[in-house]
């Protein structure tokens, strides 16, 4: 490409990316109940590392190895330092541009009697840190235990997690089963690991508002891959528009009405913004 057909083209395209968000901002003005997908594309602009892919290794690990029950069940401890690191890491990660759009957008739209759902994959809550209330984690939290006697989860913050995490993992703290003898079941990450199924009353939270949205995003992940290519195809059927922002592009991206390609730090603030039609009270 010279550079004189490369500047054309580059301006053909912004301008044409300009016609279009104008037209998702219209149908975004519009939306009652906007549901939004998100995934690891959010959390890596926030520097979140995903211990998958080339040189993603804790150790001589990568996450495919560590996060599965087999693992888990062969050894505990090396799977809760695992995830004792990866808690320890979100102590300097911070919400970036789009998870704060997202937030901002949900608590200005509840003003206005309108809904916006985050479902995500991601286990390390920035979406809660950046102030999401109605927020669906399909894969759970890093941020959660659930004791593998009695199923109980909760919620756990603590830095670390235990003093020691040699030797036989954490135990249940709870007293559920028995008063008398307690629980005390070994307590597991309450993450879905690789070949679990999804909380089945997660997912029908997901169904129920994917059957009223009127607007899905498909953020920072693709509509074609796991797990937003198992909602957004059947919303999309729906005649409900779909936008993806992200940095893919995908064969199936143009079955969507939009897709905003680039970091979602830098394009999702931009359409989440207040539209000139919305009145605040
Ligand atoms: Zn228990």
């Amino acid at each position: 490409l010279c550079s004189k057909t490369l500047f054309f083209t580059v301006r053909a395209v912004k301008h044409w990316n300009g016609l279009y968000m104008a037209d998702f901002r219209e149908v975004f003005a519009k939306a009652k109940h906007i549901a939004i997908i998100t995934g690891a594309g959010v959390s890596a602009e926030s520097g979140v590392p995903t211990f998958r892919g080339a040189g993603g290794f804790w150790r001589k690990w990568q996450a495919q190895e560590l996060a599965t029950p087999e693992a888990f069940a062969r050894n505990p401890s090396r799977v809760w330092e695992f995830y004792h690191y990866r808690r320890e890491v979100m102590l300097s990660k911070h919400p970036n541009p789009a998870h704060i759009a997202i937030a901002e957008c949900e608590r200005r739209l509840s003003k206005q009697g309108r809904s916006v759902v985050v479902i995500t994959q991601n286990i390390d809550e920035l979406h809660r840190k950046a102030g999401t209330k109605h927020l669906l984690e399909i894969h759970g939290s890093l941020f959660k235990t659930r004791c593998t006697n009695c199923g109980n989860v909760a919620a756990n913050y603590k830095s670390p997690i235990c003093p020691a995490l040699a030797g036989k993992g954490l135990k249940c703290p709870c007293q559920q089963l028995n008063a008398e003898d307690g629980c005390n079941g070994l307590l597991r990450p309450h993450v879905v690991w690789f070949g679990e199924a999804l909380d089945p009353d997660v997912l029908t939270e997901v169904e129920k508002e994917l059957a009223i949205c009127d607007l899905c995003l498909v953020v920072g992940t693709s509509s074609v891959v796991y797990p937003a290519a198992m909602f957004a195809p059947q919303v999309s059927a729906r005649g409900v528009p779909v936008a993806e922002f992200n940095m893919e592009a995908t064969p199936a991206t143009n079955r969507f009405r939009f897709h905003f390609p680039g970091p979602c730090g830098t394009t999702l603030p931009p359409a989440l913004a207040r539209h000139q039609t919305e009145i605040i009270s």
